[in-house]
């Protein structure tokens, strides 16, 4: 897996409005940023995402990026110019295609990106356009004249290409392009269309926000909830106390782990990257790495909240069962469900913290540790 996106989101967007750039603005609780970000993000056949930004954006853009694993880089005086800085920071990546998307799409599909990616296999460049069916006329006030529409397509990104080729292309060009297939054209790329979609439409003007929100608003209801589980188990060693759901509380022994071995927070932490398909705690945060040592789950548990987040999803609520013979947990459940709710962000009523003895039976019956299970259902923020 060697292809890129590079997601232009350099402008100031000043066609849409007052205020933050267009491609900044929520649209039912996610920019149009975020939204064109993730879905590269998500993307199976995409190794790398760059967002290009305006040098004023980096504190809007710095948590998505970190959220979804992509690099900043800043762009430039024109689109031109921030696409030839996002090229210019894959030089030599071994990258081999490269994915020019504007972030002021907000509704790529992943069905429209394999599209651009097949159509590299057999071009130099491929772009989607959508045919024009409306007839086309040229006049000023009135008709002037019929403009035959037969082979006519509006363009549409993502714009993919060789990476070599475009970054050639984009040196060698003088300027004042409209758009990358402008640029692969000048420098004689051959580039293949393929089928674009009609909800794969720009933000430009201030109308755009309202079809946009409505359009967000029926996908959520689509796709909506997403649901998980959670299980894990830490060895009982020396100690004076545990740490479970966040709460410290003094026992005769200490749980064994590479953090601080919170049984009951990771449960819930795998449960939420569980229902995100993202992993589990050990691949985003390796025992191998030290820096982890000792560390607060805390830390676990806020970073996949935030990867939900920049899923456009939140709890809805949570369920988390702790199963030892002791110590008692009853009289600390409460402060537990807030203290997860407060690191989640949710109020503590959408989480349950409750316990079960497993009768004697194995090894959390046999006192030898403690185990935890957690299930999760996240909801569209
Ligand atoms: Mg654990």
């Amino acid at each position: 897996m060697t292809d890129a996106a590079i997601i232009v989101a350099a402008g100031r967007g000043i066609r849409a409005g007052v205020g933050l750039p267009k491609q900044w603005r929520e649209i039912a609780g996610r920019s149009s940023a975020a939204r064109a970000l993730a879905a590269f993000a998500e993307h199976p056949e995409i190794a790398t995402c760059l967002l290009v930004i305006h040098p004023d954006d980096v504190g809007l853009a710095a948590p998505l990026a970190e959220a979804c694993g992509a690099q900043v880089v800043h762009g430039g005086a024109d689109r031109a110019a921030s696409v030839r800085a996002g090229l210019e920071a894959l030089a030599g990546s071994g990258v081999r295609n490269v994915l020019i998307h504007d972030a002021a799409r907000p509704f790529v599909s992943a069905a429209l990106i394999s599209r651009v990616i097949a159509a590299l296999g057999r071009a130099q460049g491929a772009a989607p356009g959508v045919a024009v069916t409306d007839a086309l006329w040229q006049g000023e006030g009135r008709v002037g004249a019929i403009v035959p529409r037969n082979g006519l397509h509006r363009a549409q990104t993502p714009q993919g290409f060789r990476l070599e080729a475009i970054l050639a292309a984009h040196r060698a060009h003088p300027g004042g392009a409209a758009d990358d297939v402008e640029v692969a054209l000048a420098a004689g790329l051959e580039v293949a269309i393929v089928p674009g979609e009609e909800d794969n439409f720009k933000i430009t003007a201030p109308g755009d926000f309202a079809r946009a929100a409505r359009h967000a608003e029926s996908q959520a209801g689509e796709s909506a909830m997403r649901i998980g589980q959670g299980h894990d188990v830490h060895r009982f060693t020396e100690g004076d106390h545990v740490i479970l759901c966040g709460v410290t509380i003094p026992h005769t022994r200490g749980l064994d782990g590479h953090s601080d071995a919170d049984v009951g927070m990771h449960a819930l932490t795998d449960a939420i990257y569980g229902a995100l398909a993202d992993g589990d705690i050990g691949r985003h945060f390796p025992p191998s790495d030290p820096q982890w040592r000792g560390a607060a789950s805390e830390i676990f548990l806020a970073h996949a909240v935030q990867r939900a987040a920049a899923r456009g999803l939140r709890i809805g609520n949570a369920d988390v069962t702790l199963i030892c013979e002791e110590p008692k947990i009853g009289p600390h459940a409460a402060r537990m469900a807030a203290e997860l709710g407060r690191i989640a962000e949710v109020e503590p009523s959408c989480i349950s913290v409750k316990a079960t003895t497993s009768e004697r039976l194995g090894f959390t019956g046999r006192g030898e540790g403690i185990a935890a299970s957690a299930v999760v259902l996240l909801v569209p923020r």
